[in-house]
């Protein structure tokens, strides 16, 4: 059988070879022992024009495992740098991720990167191993499956092998391989990269590369670069946007994790809002709260302004600035609709601002949990009391209803219409860190079913499940000792 590999194209190795090492180094997957495939994503497959039976074919299970036959494939690890917590943290790169090269899909050909995260040390491992351990892989795969599910701008997952390889973290743990595909894994840092180290021509040449592969009707547009910046400051804008509508925060908002392409990267210790708190600190190592779920906003055109400052050599001040004064106004607008989306309004009005913030106010304050909530806002009418024991502060909450209630009846909905569209708006399902945890240890007894489980609910998490009804309810108590951290 022909494996999907067999298509793949190599243009950024091809574009930068002559560069020598200045842009990528060509690597070798080091294999796993004894890998098994805990998953695969038949979805992404079929998404992908590779046919889903492909999967299970053992010779891509030595693929997915780093045990390269020799084969067409020219493995690279991307150079890059970034501020890691606001501090330069100089070269990063690829440590344990190889591009395999880009596959064509569909019609029009566009290429995904389809890599390998966990297949050992590139040059950029520095003093680490260049592995992922189970543990991190299971939470990779299953939350970027989880992201594109609820409609956020996100890589991919295609599968996850499981083995015998130990992996010496805190404690030893088994050694995973994710097959990660993205459409770019340009980060904000990889242009960092080059204009710290004084290479205008690499930045010109990296942003070239961007534009002709995802904005080929811009190649000979005279704002090119611009344009490129401003899609960047715009789906930026949009997937924090998003992030904060479903109570999603990243953890770890370097950016060296940040795409040019404005899709979520890096999924380690992230972690989904169970009550309503702006204050929610999701890695146990972010001691400061630098990257805590309100602070994503503001953290995202921090990091914008990174990516400007490192386009100084292709942009003037001018207009640098004015692609990033478009990122707030975006942001809030984003953000408006999606909010009265999940609240029923057909569309948003001004003065929808202060029922949104009130209910978020109320919600903190009373510790409702944010998912639970807006899905059972779905079935809300007059007097709907599952809603209302949500609050403590019940006269606050009716109070806040009477103008829920009023607003609503300047819309000429029905309600059955308002409910239909709200469970489209608000999920049923989302990853739970204490979810992510049962499969975790279900897999390490070699038990790989609730993975699977996990990736067909959070596929589609606005429709019910009846198999997982058990994860549509508050976390149990034993979620609250789960930390995570960096390490991974
Ligand atoms: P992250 O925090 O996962 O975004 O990683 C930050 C940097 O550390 C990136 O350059 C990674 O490639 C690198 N890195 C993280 N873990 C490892 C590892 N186990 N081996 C090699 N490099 C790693
Ligand atoms: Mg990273």
């Amino acid at each position: 059988m022909t494996l999907f590999t067999d298509r793949l194209q190599h243009t950024f190795f091809d574009q930068f070879r002559e560069q020598g090492d200045m842009h990528f180094s060509p690597v070798m997957p080091s294999r796993l022992d004894d890998p098994v495939i805990v998953s695969s994503n038949q979805q992404l497959a079929e998404q992908l024009g590779i046919d889903p039976a492909e999967l299970n074919q053992p010779e891509m299970l030595e693929l997915m495992s780093g045990n390269f036959p020799v084969t067409n494939i020219k493995p690279i690890a991307l150079v890059y740098s970034g501020h890691q917590f606001g501090v330069w943290a100089g070269q990063l790169g690829d440590g344990r991720a190889m591009t395999l090269g880009e596959l064509p899909v569909g019609n029009d050909a566009t290429l995904w990167d389809i890599q390998l995260k966990g297949a050992g040390p590139t040059p950029y491992s520095r003093f680490a191993d260049g592995r992922a351990v189970l543990r991190s892989s299971i939470r990779e795969y299953l939350c970027s499956e989880a992201m594109h599910g609820l409609g956020v701008a996100t890589t991919r997952a295609l599968c996850l092998i499981d083995s015998k390889t130990q992996v010496y973290r805190e404690e030893v743990e088994p050694g995973a391989t994710v097959c990660r595909v993205a459409q770019s894994h340009i980060r904000f840092g990889s242009f960092e990269h080059f204009h710290y180290r004084n290479q205008p021509e690499a930045v010109k040449a990296l942003a070239d590369y961007v534009i002709e592969r995802h904005f080929p009707e811009s190649v000979n547009d005279e704002n090119r670069y611009l344009k490129m910046f401003e899609n960047t400051v715009l789906k930026t804008a949009k997937m924090i946007a998003q992030w904060q509508s479903v109570g999603f925060a990243h953890g770890v908002m370097n950016t060296d994790n940040m795409s040019i392409l404005g899709d979520t990267l890096d999924y380690g210790p992230f972690g989904f809002l169970d009550n309503y708190n702006p204050d929610f600190i999701c890695n146990h190592s972010d001691t400061n709260g630098r990257y805590s779920f309100k602070n994503q906003p503001s953290v995202g055109l921090w990091n914008l302004n990174a990516l400007a400052t490192s386009l100084t050599t292709l942009l003037s001040n001018k207009e640098l600035i004015g692609a990033l004064k478009q990122y707030e106004p975006e942001l809030l607008s984003q953000f408006r609709h999606i909010m009265a989306g999940k609240i029923g309004l057909e569309e948003y009005q001004p003065e929808d601002e202060s029922l949104i913030n009130q209910l978020l106010e109320l919600m903190q304050t009373n510790n409702v949990d944010y998912t639970i909530f807006f899905r059972s806002l779905c079935e809300f009418s007059n007097n709907n009391q599952t809603v209302r024991d949500q609050f403590l502060d019940r006269e606050g909450f009716d109070s806040w209803a009477e103008k829920y209630l009023q607003r609503l009846a300047q819309q000429h909905s029905t309600d059955a219409q308002r409910h239909g569209k709200m469970l489209a708006s608000n999920p049923k399902y989302i990853l739970r860190n204490y979810m992510a945890q049962a499969a975790i240890e279900l897999a390490y007894q070699g038990d790989y079913s609730e993975v699977q489980l996990l990736l067909e609910v959070l596929q589609s998490p606005f429709d019910e499940h009846p198999q997982a009804e058990k994860y549509a309810g508050l976390p149990p108590d034993w979620a609250e000792a789960i930390s995570v951290s960096c390490s991974s």
